[in-house]
């Protein structure tokens, strides 16, 4: 805080000097006659005067000075050392608060540059006047470039334009910027001042893909769902209809058939809700080192079991290393990939099951000779529900499910698959393993 001194002191001083001069004229007046006292008094006057005026130019001369040179004070003794010393007390309060003020300003920058939306000020006709990085990038900006620019004229998009056109933000807008990128974007624009704008805006294109995801979901498992619900009602309607007139033989067909489908919306429930186990996010529970040749025997008699004997089912092991992780996980993993093969390979067919190691990785291959898998497909497999053949899925027990789960088990192993296949020949899938995974 300044301190204000009391300004007497230069009506003090002032006196002073004039005394000092009087009284030095009047001694000369006494000794040497009034004339030599004039004159004493005139030249003391002047010499006061030049002194003043000689400490006023050096005052100027400091004052402009620009202010970041930080000139030294100019020197003076008396009253010009106060009054120099006054001015530098008021510069240098001035310049604290410009300090300060800097500093707020660069803060106020530094946290908008530092918020993860995108900040823009406009005025009542939409130019740009500052807009943050992120700003920058939602809409496709240059602030070097664009300041000072309508945005209208840049950020085209005609819901936008007329969004801001109509001045009537109680309610944000939605839509979707063209460039640089195309992205979903949520825009709130707030009054401020007399005629400002505050424009944030919020990029919610993932936000907005989950909720797709979601809702494609739903509405598949409601499809999956219907399909052998409306089956079993159909069934139990028919039996129910003609409980006097069907013979033992047709009932027991018609509940046989409601049972199959009701089996088919169990496997879809008992996927669904592995499926939605693995997808947590969560790290594997009970990870331990699983003995996959152990393992590979199980897959491989429950894969003779879907096949009944139809084809020829091989299992090479070349490594009995452990892999370190879940062994339920693993089982449902390997045996969806030797399962699938059984289902989509025609009688008479043969399939590899494999277990080696390969330098830094370790390989679990099933392959066979079945109806192999268009290249337009593959890429597509592992996605929730998607099926080459939905008839021939339906035909053989499947819920569009079971790749889903396999990726989900690999990646929570560090593992991925890989896919090969040409159609009428039979594919190879192969789910790899970092080396480090193993123990013993
Ligand atoms: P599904 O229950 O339909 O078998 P999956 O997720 O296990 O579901 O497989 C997705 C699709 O991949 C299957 O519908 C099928 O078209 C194809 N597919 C999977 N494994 C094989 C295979 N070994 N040979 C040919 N096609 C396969």
């Amino acid at each position: 805080m300044a301190v204000t001194r009391p300004i007497s002191y230069i009506r003090v001083a002032v006196f002073t000097v004039l005394a000092l001069i009087g009284l030095v004229a009047v001694v000369v007046g006494v000794f040497f006659g009034a004339v030599p006292a004039l004159l004493t008094f005139s030249a003391l006057l002047l010499l006061a005067g030049v002194y003043h005026v000689g400490n006023l130019f050096k005052l100027v001369r400091w004052l402009r000075t620009p202010v970041d040179e930080a000139a030294p004070l100019p020197r003076a003794f008396g009253l010009w050392d106060n009054v120099f010393a006054e001015v530098n007390l008021r510069s240098r309060s001035a310049s604290t608060k410009q300090e300060r003020l800097s500093a707020a300003l660069e803060r106020f920058r530094e946290a908008s540059q530092a918020m993860p939306h995108g900040l823009m000020f406009l005025s009542n006709t939409h130019t740009i006047e500052w807009v943050n990085r992120q700003g920058e990038q939602q809409f496709g900006l240059d602030r070097a470039r664009d300041q000072g620019a309508p945005v209208t004229n840049i950020v085209r998009q005609p819901d936008f334009v007329r969004y801001l056109k109509e001045g009537n933000y109680e309610e944000p807008l939605t839509f979707t910027a063209g460039r640089p990128i195309s992205r979903t974007l949520m825009v709130h624009v707030v009054p401020f001042s007399e005629n400002m704008r505050l424009l944030m805006s919020e990029d919610i294109t993932q936000v907005e893909r989950v909720d797709a995801m979601r809702r494609d979901f739903v509405a598949n498992v409601s499809h999956e769902m219907r399909t052998p619900l409306t089956v079993v009602a159909g069934f139990l309607e028919t039996v129910i209809d003609g409980l006097d007139d069907l013979d033992k033989e047709d009932i027991r067909h018609y509940l046989n058939l409601a049972f199959e489908q009701a089996g088919r919306m169990q496997r879809l429930i008992q996927d669904l809700l592995t499926l939605s186990a693995l997808e947590t996010g969560e790290p594997i529970l009970h990870e331990e080192p699983v003995d996959v040749a152990m393992l590979l025997e199980e897959v491989c008699q429950e894969a003779e079991l879907v096949s009944s004997g139809r084809h020829t089912i091989e299992l090479d092991c070349g490594s009995h290393a452990r892999l370190l992780g879940n062994a339920k996980e693993l089982y449902s993993a390997f045996a969806n990939l030797a399962i699938n093969a059984v289902r989509y390979t025609p009688a008479g067919g043969h399939i590899r099951v494999g277990w080696h190691q390969r330098g830094a990785v370790v390989e679990y291959k099933v392959e066979d000779d079945g109806i192999g898998i268009a290249p337009e497909h593959i890429a597509r497999l592992t996605e929730r529900f998607y099926r080459v053949d939905r008839g021939r899925s339906r035909e053989t027990g499947g819920t569009g499910l079971g790749l889903a789960i396999v990726k989900h088990v690999l990646s929570r192993h560090q593992g991925e698959l890989l896919i090969d296949s040409e159609p009428g020949r039979g594919s190879r899938f192969t789910a790899s393993f970092p080396a480090r995974r193993l123990v013993g």
